[in-house]
């Protein structure tokens, strides 16, 4: 029952069932798992965002 699975992710190379791509990922093929991890890391801290004088108020304790 290994059958092979229709694409491969471009970032781990194993065979994925589903695939996504966007122009984060280069339009490469991700793995659901990649594609997630990719924007989880994108949205955790990402440079560039704040760019209407906005402070930044995370979980910093005052
Ligand atoms: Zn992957
Ligand atoms: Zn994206």
């Amino acid at each position: 029952m290994d059958a092979q699975l229709p694409v491969i992710c471009a970032k781990c190379h194993n065979g994925a069932k589903k695939t996504y791509n966007c122009d984060h990922t280069d339009y490469a093929e991700y793995c659901t798992e990649c594609y997630t991890e990719l924007h989880y890391y994108l949205t955790e801290s990402g440079p560039g965002q704040d760019a209407q004088g906005a402070k930044r108020d995370s979980g910093d304790a005052p």
